[in-house]
């Protein structure tokens, strides 16, 4: 393709996913795929083609086959999983990223690659109102932040052992510790990380679905009583069901008190941070070894972005650094090197779409959203706890809720089954998406507010639409 075609091609292509935006925010579409499994796999042919195919060709593939088997996280009855924007400012930086091809070697290989990042990622440090102890590093997503941390936490607990024989050396196995709600990148991370799953504590949470500090305490008592070496706690700010809060504050007591290292994962809630009345829920957080939140999620960021955060950067770059000869330049001791700040060696330019996305919408801007979506969320929690045989099960301190509809007479599985069938009537209707979750053992349906198109009157709609499902199912009941 040459650039005049592209050109041509590419203006196209912008009218169309402008279009296709403009037909999300207006609802226009389903919003969960309903594409059967392996409708599209067999809809394409099986080989690749011989010779090139004309980009209108592929355009109009793009039409017929690809786009009914897409979901639309950005449509604003886009209430499933976390909030998964992609601000159309960070689109085009993620266009500008891919067509000024970069790859991030080392400084040399890119200046702007690695400044931009730098500059970005510490400008969000401080919309966290984090303190500049704090170096920032893009990846791709918190699963490998929470990897390299975990790896971090091990390589410190073992003066570096890595260089020598490896976890295969301790003579005192390593232990992690995490809430039994934590995300299960965790204990991916610590099973990758090679602690082993016997040396993974999942701890007991309270009430609202918090790490029980006591319990926490009691676990490593007894992991050093029976020989075992604590080494790193994971606090989640934000869990994945119910966005519940560790007290990060008594965590990093404890951590220091048994000098572990900790990990706050705030994949979600880290956005929450831009709002100074937001941050007392990770009160402590300067305590941290590290910390992850992903952009990608509430903030607008087009997937992937996930800022890693670290108090000790040479640390990191000590378990991390490789130093093959065809990489050194002499700016190494003067420039930062990403590709010693994590797993990977070649970087894609990310900071670009970060980096657009601020300029864009200012602070200010996106702290306006964010307090929107929690409003919105606060109305609905208001209106669910106000409505007869509906039960909210968790504290709403962000946006997401976790509801159920309790028929009078109903429990047991009998109940999971209710809950299971109104949620997928919702998601089949193509009106509105939602995602079950098990909460102690029970089914219920969590309600994830904050697309970025998503305004009042789109929570009032799903509001409606929950309780005329709930009475189609069941028949008229007076008292719903
Ligand atoms: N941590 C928490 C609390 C999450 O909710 C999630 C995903 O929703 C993750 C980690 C994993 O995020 P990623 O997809 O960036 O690995």
């Amino acid at each position: 393709m040459t650039p005049e075609e592209f050109r041509r091609h590419g203006h196209a292509l912008i009218d169309w996913i402008a279009d296709l935006r403009a037909c999300e925010y207006a609802g226009d579409c389903r919003v969960q795929s309903d594409s059967p499994v392996g409708a599209l796999r067999a809809a394409l042919p099986k080989h690749p083609p011989l010779t090139g195919q004309s980009f209108e060709a592929i355009r109009a593939d793009l039409d017929r086959l690809v786009l009914p088997a897409t979901s639309h996280f950005q449509h604003p009855a886009f209430f499933a999983y976390f909030p998964s924007n992609s601000s159309l400012a960070s689109v085009l930086g993620d266009l500008a990223s891919t067509g000024l091809a970069q790859l991030g070697l080392n400084w040399a290989s890119s200046p702007a690659l690695t400044e931009l990042e730098e500059v970005a990622t510490d400008w969000l440090r401080q919309m966290l109102g984090l303190s500049a102890q704090w170096s920032g590093v893009i990846q791709d997503t918190a699963s490998t932040a929470s990897l390299v941390a975990l790896l971090c936490a091990r390589e410190r607990s073992t003066g570096y052992g890595a260089a020598r024989g490896g976890l295969q050396d301790e003579n005192q196995p390593l232990v992690v510790y995490t809430s039994s709600h934590s995300h299960s990148s965790i204990e991916k991370a610590a099973l990758l990380a090679g602690f082993g799953r016997d040396n993974l504590r999942q701890i007991q949470t309270d009430a609202d679905y918090a790490l029980k500090p006591d319990a926490l305490t009691a676990a490593i008592r007894t992991d050093i009583a029976a020989g075992r070496r604590p080494c790193a706690i994971v606090a989640t700010v934000g869990t994945t069901t119910t966005t519940a809060l560790d007290p990060v504050a008594a965590m990093a007591d404890i951590a220091r008190r048994h000098e572990m290292w900790l990990h706050v994962d705030a994949a979600l809630a880290g956005s929450a941070m831009i709002l100074p009345e937001c941050r007392w829920m990770w009160e402590g957080v300067e305590g941290a070894d590290s910390l992850v939140i992903n952009p990608h999620k509430w903030l607008g960021v087009a997937f992937d972005c996930s800022s890693y955060y670290v108090r000790d950067a040479e640390h990191l770059v000590r378990v991390m650094s490789t130093n093959p000869s065809y990489l050194r330049t002499a700016a190494d001791g003067q420039a930062t090197n990403y590709r010693d700040w994590g797993i990977a060696l070649g970087r894609r330019f990310r900071a670009l779409k970060l980096w657009f996305l601020l300029r864009e919408q200012g602070v200010e801007g996106l702290q306006r959203r964010l307090r929107r979506d929690m409003s919105n969320a606060q109305w609905m929690a208001g209106e669910i706890d106000a409505a007869p045989r509906w039960r909210r099960l968790a504290p709403v301190p962000l946006q997401t809720l976790c509801v159920r509809h309790e028929p009078t007479g109903l429990d047991g599985d009998a109940l999971d089954r209710h809950t299971l069938d109104w949620c997928a009537r919702i998601n089949a209707s193509g009106q509105a998406w939602l995602t079950p979750a098990q909460l102690d053992g029970r089914w219920m349906v969590r309600v994830s507010v904050g697309a970025e198109a998503t305004e009042r009157e789109h929570v009032e709609g799903l509001w409606v639409l929950m309780k005329s499902v709930v009475d189609s199912a069941d028949g008229p009941d007076p008292a719903r």
